[in-house]
């Protein structure tokens, strides 16, 4: 097992690795390795006991260049500032990257949430957006789900938010209901992301997606939705898995099967047409043209690195290679869509909520499908396009120079550099 880097200095080395790539001075990283404010909130709970708690809450924005911070607000009993800190600097690289009018922000409260009542959770919700609500605003800072927190969070943090300012903002954060002025596709939108970036990198390096193998790691949000637009498109999804194990078949798995069975009995396990059985750590050494990691992040180390077979690589999880993994990976060839980039449909689909609830609902479903596509897709060839140019450049750090480039040219025209 890798030794586990702290977040925050993992995102200052990889921002350190891109700034050389595009000659930064030492004062425009000091600039951007610092979020603009992060804020710590005390949130005192009476619980269903009687007993009072106090939990700690966060919310780092880190860099308001191009726009108002975005980024979703996680539940974890293992959040810490360094850890939210790290998450909104990338961020602001995956907003930028997508070319959407944001900077970026994370938040986290210190929280097992499986422990609490449902009126525990609304209550510490309700409380953590309240002591939030002058720092957030929907020209300000747009939080989102993240790890723990759901569509009905949102519900109690906008009708907190609402009560507080008097004002019907619905858009102060996204990713809600669509009773509250969410959108459906919300739901596919990440996996979506995921499936458009692998359609363009085969036409690409393949040659076209038509007939090309695909193995899955996950077979959660991402994972299933990436795989069933991906097999609807023509690609033959071969191998998938989810946290007990994994499933191969060469001809192609009924990808609406998998689902099914998924949904119905816990594990894509008891699916019954397939030739072998795999464990999750044969799935991403099969032979196949694309891997898309979709479940959890550090299981492509440099263990394993060099008997990876697939010519694409699409990150749908975040952060799913090691640093070594990425180095050995990219001297072999292998073409790699890093996170920041395939993993971007749900915050693009944020922003198409966004400006849907400051349109008052002028958007259909198709139109945000629309624009979904068309901005991964845009996204994936200016990203291609620079690999090209820079092609002694890594890909992680291709895709972040690309945002920083960005994020510096909107500091230096606004004069803060
Ligand atoms: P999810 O909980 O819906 O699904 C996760 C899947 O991974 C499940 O099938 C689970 O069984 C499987 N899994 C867990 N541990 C595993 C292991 N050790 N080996 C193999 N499979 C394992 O989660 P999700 O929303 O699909 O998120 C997956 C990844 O994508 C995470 O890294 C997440 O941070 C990232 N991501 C998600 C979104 C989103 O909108 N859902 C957006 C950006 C990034």
């Amino acid at each position: 097992m890798a030794k586990q880097l702290d977040p925050y200095e993992m995102a200052v080395a990889q921002l350190k690795k891109a700034a050389s790539v595009l000659g930064l001075s030492d004062e425009i990283i000091e600039i951007l390795a610092v979020p603009e404010r992060v804020i710590q909130v005390k949130i005192p709970m009476k619980m269903d006991n009687g007993k009072t708690k106090v939990f700690i809450g966060w919310r780092s924005q880190h860099n308001s260049a191009l726009g108002p911070y975005k980024g979703g607000i996680r539940y974890h009993p293992n959040v810490t500032m360094s850890e939210v800190m790290a998450l909104s600097m990338w961020m602001t690289w995956k907003c930028a990257l997508l070319e959407l009018p944001y900077g970026g922000g994370k938040g986290g409260v210190k929280v097992d949430p499986k422990k609490l009542s449902r009126r525990e959770l609304e209550d510490l919700s309700r409380k953590y957006f309240a002591a939030l609500s002058r720092f957030v605003g929907i020209d300000w800072d747009i939080p989102a789900p993240d790890v723990y927190t759901d569509p009905q969070v949102m519900a109690w943090y906008v009708d907190e938010y609402i009560n507080i300012i008097r004002k019907m903002e619905f858009g102060v954060v996204t990713a809600k209901p669509d009773i509250l002025w969410g959108l459906k596709a919300r739901v596919i939108s990440t996996g979506y992301g995921v499936a458009v970036v692998a359609r363009e990198a085969a036409k690409k390096i393949l040659g076209g997606l038509e007939g090309r193998t695909i193995a899955i790691q996950g077979f959660g949000n991402v994972g299933s939705f990436a795989a069933k637009f991906l097999s609807e498109w023509g690609a033959r999804v071969v191998a998938v898995s989810d946290s007990k194990g994994g499933i191969l078949n060469n001809r192609g798995l009924n990808i609406e099967e998998v689902i099914r069975i998924k949904r119905e009995t816990g594990a894509v396990l008891n699916y019954e047409d397939v030739e072998k059985k795999l464990t999750n750590e044969e799935l991403l050494e099969s032979e196949v043209d694309i891997l898309i990691p979709a479940a959890i992040e550090g299981v492509i180390t440099k263990d394993n690195a060099p008997r990876i077979k697939a010519r694409i690589i699409v990150e749908g999880a975040n952060g799913p290679l090691t640093p070594e993994a990425d180095e050995i990976l990219f001297k072999r060839g292998v073409f790699i869509a890093p996170d920041i980039l395939a993993n971007a449909g749900g915050v693009t689909m944020s922003w198409i909520e966004w400006v849907n609830n400051r349109m008052g609902g002028w958007l259909s479903e198709e139109d945000a499908m629309r624009k979904l596509d068309e901005k991964m897709m845009n996204a994936f060839v200016k990203f291609y396009n620079y690999c090209q140019r820079r092609s002694d450049v890594d890909y992680r750090t291709a895709a972040q120079a690309l945002a920083i480039e960005r994020v510096v040219s909107a500091m230096k025209l606004r004069g803060w550099i």
